[in-house]
C-alpha cells in the first residue's frame, strides 16, 4: 500500500511546484499542496481540470499562454505586456 502513498506524495510535490510556476499569489501552491494531501482523490483531477488554467497571462479568447518575460531583478515571471515587475516593480522595458 505504500506505492499509494508516494504517489499522492510525488502528485503534491508536483502540482506545488507548477502551481508556483502558474500563480502569482503565493498562497495557491500552498493550499493545492494541503488539498491533496487531504483528499488526493479529488483534488488530484481538479487540478487538471481548473488549477492549470490560472496561468499567468492567459488569453482568454484562445486560453493559450501569453509570452511571458523574466524579472531580472526577481526573477518572477510577468506578461510581456506589463511595463513594470508585479512583485518587485523593477522596469520591464528594455
Ligand atoms: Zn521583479
Amino acid at each position: 500500500m505504500y506505492i499509494w502513498f508516494f504517489l499522492v506524495v510525488g502528485f503534491a510535490l508536483y502540482i506545488f511546484f507548477d502551481a508556483s510556476k502558474r500563480t502569482s499569489k503565493a498562497r495557491t501552491p500552498f493550499l493545492w499542496l494541503v488539498a491533496v494531501l487531504f483528499f488526493p482523490y479529488i483534488t488530484i483531477p481538479l487540478y487538471f481540470i481548473i488549477g492549470r488554467t490560472n496561468v499567468i497571462g492567459v488569453d482568454k479568447s484562445t486560453r493559450l499562454p501569453l509570452k511571458t518575460v523574466i524579472c531580472p531583478k526577481c526573477g518572477k515571471e510577468n506578461s510581456i505586456e506589463d511595463n513594470a515587475c508585479s512583485k518587485c516593480n523593477n522596469n520591464l522595458q528594455l
